[in-house]
């Protein structure tokens, strides 16, 4: 197979879902990040009635300027009666506007006498925040597919909704392969091992998406053992992750198990790091076979498996977005794949710059944690030092 472009392989994978979760309503308190069953229209208007912006006076704005008796007292949450024609209300910051008054004038330019108050002109709606200027009924609060933030969570309970449709978190199970592979806190590694790593960072990536991670271990680098658990998994779990195993190793069990068990889409895309990418089924259960150095396997993750779950799980998955960057770095020798290198921003303004964190290996974590973003060059390109570059930041991811 010929490796094949990211964007080539990102439209192929997402054209495979087809279904969506069963949906079910949650309390406003368990739905951040969960992600919306149906799009959600307000019933009424915020705010609800004009209200002060401000702590002063209420008046009508004829009457101003001049020298104008207190006839009530509006604090926030009390009903207003009317405003008695040519005198002004006291009122907070939040309380309603009494009918016939039309502007606030702040306490800081009012001139307090006894039981009167002498007051600036106003322009008509100064200082007053209108009803429904920020909400009115049957907007769309928020569209069906959308990841609930917490703001859009103040936003539910701002128009007084205290739960809200959302898919069911998708199961996703995660699975490392790897002989040499040991759990940390499972003691000393011995001669050949080194600790795992994978099933940690795909597991956060997992539940930063508000899924649920089916934690299927560790495998040795036996196929049977890998088959069976994929199977296992395959029952299970709306989706597999898999890390390591993919290449063309005579150890390397995942792939050829895909092709036994279920059969595999895709494999190779020609991107740096993260080549060896399988996409398949296990048992009609989709399966991401991701490779097992750890950046690898973050960033394929991040650019191939994440758009796919979040589509599979009712969302929108949307291009990572792309910032043009001076590069302070250089790249004399063009690439055959598209190469994303992780970067750290530094400076400001026209000093903005992206450096390389360190290391490009595949194998190096340090550089990625110590990165903000990944500057993405296409291949066949070098790049000189105060070139261009964009850089797609590691939040977008
Ligand atoms: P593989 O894709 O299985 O050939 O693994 C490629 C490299 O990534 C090897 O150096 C492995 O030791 C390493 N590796 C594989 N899986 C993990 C993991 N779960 N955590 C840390 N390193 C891993
Ligand atoms: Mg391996």
């Amino acid at each position: 197979m010929a490796l094949t472009p990211l964007s080539e392989a990102l439209e192929r994978i997402l054209a495979t879902v087809e279904s969506q979760p069963d949906w079910e309503m949650v309390a406003l308190e368990a739905a951040p990040n969960r992600c919306c069953a149906e799009a959600i229209n307000a019933t009424l208007s915020v705010p609800p009635a004009d209200n002060s912006a401000m702590d002063g006076y209420a008046v009508a704005s004829q009457d101003v300027p001049g020298t104008l008796v207190i006839s009530q007292r509006v604090p926030a949450g009390q009903a207003p009666l009317p405003l008695v024609a040519g005198t002004t209300a006291r009122i907070f910051t939040g309380a309603e506007i009494p009918a016939g008054a039309d502007a606030v004038i702040l306490q800081e330019n009012a001139e307090l006498g006894e039981g009167q108050v002498t007051l600036p002109a106003a322009q008509p709606g100064q200082h007053i925040r209108r009803r429904g200027s920020d909400i009115q009924p049957g907007d769309t609060l928020v569209g069906a597919g959308h990841r609930l933030t917490p703001q859009d969570i103040g936003l539910l309970a701002s128009v007084g909704l205290d739960a809200v449709p959302v898919f069911r978190p998708l199961n996703v199970a995660v699975l490392t392969t790897g002989d040499e592979l040991r759990e940390p806190g499972s003691g000393d590694l011995h001669p050949g091992q080194i600790f795992n790593s994978n099933r940690f960072s795909l597991a956060a990536q997992i539940r930063a998406l508000g899924m649920t991670v089916i934690d299927c271990g560790n495998l040795p680098d036996d196929p049977d053992q890998i088959g069976d658990a994929l199977e296992r998994a395959a029952a299970e779990a709306d989706c597999i992750v898999t890390a390591g195993g993919v290449s063309v190793g005579e150890e390397d069990h995942v792939k050829s198990q895909i092709e036994q068990r279920g059969a595999l889409d895709l494999w190779k895309l020609a991107i740096k790091p993260g080549k060896p990418l399988a996409f398949g089924h296990v048992a009609g259960t989709p399966i991401f076979g991701l490779p097992g150095n750890p950046v690898s396997a973050f960033i394929t993750f991040a650019l191939v498996a994440k758009p796919w779950l979040i589509k599979r799980q009712g969302g929108h998955p949307l291009p990572v977005q792309r910032f043009p960057v001076k590069a302070a770095f250089a790249l004399t020798r063009p690439g055959t794949r598209e190469e994303f290198l992780r970067v750290r921003l530094t400076g400001s303004g026209e000093a903005l710059r992206a450096a390389l964190t360190g290391s490009q290996s595949s194998g190096v974590l340090t550089s990625l944690s110590e990165a903000d973003g990944l500057a993405v060059i296409a291949p066949g390109t070098t790049v000189a030092e105060g070139d261009w570059v964009e850089v797609m930041p590691l939040w977008a991811l």
